[in-house]
């Protein structure tokens, strides 16, 4: 098993990017974003709850979030390893991301950080918000979600660097360029299938 996590504020690009990892390295995609969106529509207890918070741009609970992600894993036992997109967000998710992967025998192998300007960041979320019909795509709540992620986030890289795992990439070139230099760092644990 190969298992990568995706980190970057919001807006670097980890959603396009994640796509095109998985269609090159059939791997398996775990956005916790996409996956909370989807309790929210499905309106279940989850999705009532995280609501609250992803609608002001802050963070939805740990544990909310951790227990989520267990069943996912869970689900996909058979996978050539995991994509995580949007997680860990916090130092304890984190935690119980490694603690969850020792107990099925496998870890984290790499962490590829996208790097990107933050008025780039901001002009990309305005951009998305005029067509994603995102509730959270507006001025004010983007605010809110970069100044989560400097604040909670953030501290995640420092944890993965201690660790030794952790690869830095500059996000602000095109995507074809990006997922390049994305993969040659990916190339050294495995192959792309055809
Ligand atoms: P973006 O990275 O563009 O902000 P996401 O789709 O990853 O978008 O997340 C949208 C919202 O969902 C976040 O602002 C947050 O409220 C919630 N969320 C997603 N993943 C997590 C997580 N791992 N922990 C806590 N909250 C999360």
């Amino acid at each position: 098993m190969f298992n990568l996590v995706l980190f970057g504020p919001p807006g670097s690009g980890k959603g396009t990017q994640s796509e095109n990892i998985v269609s090159t390295y059939k791997l398996q995609h775990i956005s916790t974003g996409d996956l909370l969106r989807d309790e929210v529509s499905r309106h279940t207890p989850l999705g009532t709850e995280a609501k609250k918070y992803m609608d002001q741009g802050m963070l939805v609970p740990d544990e909310v979030v951790i227990g989520m992600i267990s069943g996912k894993i869970d689900d996909a036992r058979d996978a050539r390893g995991f994509i995580f997109d949007g997680f860990p967000r916090t130092r304890p998710q984190a935690e119980a991301l490694d603690k969850l992967l020792e107990f099925k025998n496998t870890k984290i192998h790499l962490v590829l950080a996208l790097d990107v300007p933050e008025a780039e960041l901001t002009k990309r979320l305005l951009g998305r918000g005029e067509t994603s019909g995102r509730s959270d795509d507006n001025e004010d709540i983007i605010k809110k979600r970069i100044t989560e992620y400097h604040s909670k986030t953030q501290p995640v890289a420092n944890y993965y660097n201690e660790h030794g795992k952790l690869e830095t990439v500059t996000g602000n070139h095109s995507i074809t360029d990006t997922f390049k230099m994305l993969a040659k760092h990916i190339n050294k644990y495995l192959l792309p299938i055809k």
